[in-house]
């Protein structure tokens, strides 16, 4: 069995906080006016500021404007214009910016290597409970980005958000919903198992995720998925060695962005890089790194961006 364990260096730029959702979990978000957007200078300033410390992913992460809002194509062509902003610095764009429109996701398509929404649970009945004044959150339209992301042919990464009020059985639905999308597309890369822990914002009751659980869904992740999809685990998250190891060893073999500042779970910090290095070693398992678009989707990619990523293949080939 491969003892390869992957992770993207990446660096999360926030076009803005503000977003029309109130998702009752949410340890990021801010209301209209409260969080001023991200101006490209000061986005250009950030990126220039990571000279060296080896980050090839650009996170472009925000919050939602509404899509009837008379600022949504604003808030559209800023990210737009990240996305460019990152691409001439040499980074390589993710977008995951909520809910677009077939016709927008198409646009970003063109200065993206991959894009992701995370689908968290299909069960509608959490829109009584914690997505109660989340229209974004309504899971038909969600699964809606999924097939569209596949009919455009974007490498797409989804996930699951756990210990949000779901069941055992939700889970199941869930994985079986992502795992049909991707038989028909064959586009989903990965897959990230994500435990809700509270943070100081949060308004849910209850104490998150029991993170004892993780490895069990991990399983049974592996067994609905299909192989050529990777399941990921936020290390950040898993603050007890012992249940990342546990979460490998039952077919976690991702750990997603590592970088300077975790935007959505601000209140927990990664285990320091060397640490994890350490954890990982200590049962035979290797970090390393990966861009975030896998390889068996460069030819998807518009022309540009192929360039691009071939130079970044070539740079990580040369550095082992
Ligand atoms: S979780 Fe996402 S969609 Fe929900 S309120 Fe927070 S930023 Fe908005």
């Amino acid at each position: 069995m491969s003892r390869i364990v992957t992770y993207s260096s990446a660096y999360t730029v926030v076009p803005t906080y503000e977003c029309f959702n109130h998702c009752s979990y949410c340890n990021f978000r801010s209301d209209q006016g409260k969080s001023s957007w991200l101006s490209l200078s000061e986005a250009e300033k950030q990126l220039l500021s990571l000279n060296n410390q080896g980050i090839i992913e650009a996170l472009i992460l925000s919050g939602e404007v509404h899509p009837k809002s008379k600022y949504r194509q604003a808030w559209f062509q800023l990210i737009h214009s990240l996305c460019r902003l990152a691409l001439s610095l040499g980074f390589l764009p993710h977008t995951n910016v909520g809910l677009l429109s077939k016709s927008e996701m198409k646009e970003l398509k063109q200065v993206n290597v991959s894009m992701g929404l995370m689908l968290e649970q299909i069960t509608p009945k959490l829109l009584r409970t914690v997505h109660r004044n989340a229209p974004s959150k309504i899971p038909d339209l969600r699964l809606q980005q999924l097939e569209w992301a596949g009919e455009l042919r974007i490498p797409f990464t989804t996930g699951l958000l756990l210990g949000i009020g779901e069941t055992v059985n939700d889970w199941t639905e869930t994985l079986e919903a992502i795992a049909n999308i991707h038989q028909k597309w064959g586009h989903i890369q990965e897959v990230i198992l994500q435990p809700y822990s509270p943070g100081r914002q949060q308004e849910l009751n209850g104490g998150g995720f029991e993170m004892n659980l993780l490895p069990e869904v991990v399983a049974i992740a592996s067994n609905i998925l299909p192989s050529d999809i990777t399941l990921q685990i936020p290390p950040n998250l898993v603050t007890q060695p012992e249940i990342l190891l546990a979460c490998l060893e039952t077919g976690a073999r991702d750990l997603g962005g590592i970088g300077p500042l975790d935007e959505v779970n601000p209140n927990y910090p990664h285990l320091h890089y060397q640490a994890l290095v350490k954890v990982l070693e200590s049962r035979g398992w290797q970090l390393i790194k990966r861009l975030p678009v896998y390889s068996e989707y460069d030819d998807w990619l518009p022309e540009n961006l192929k360039d691009i990523v071939s130079k970044w293949r070539m740079r990580l080939l040369m550095s082992k």
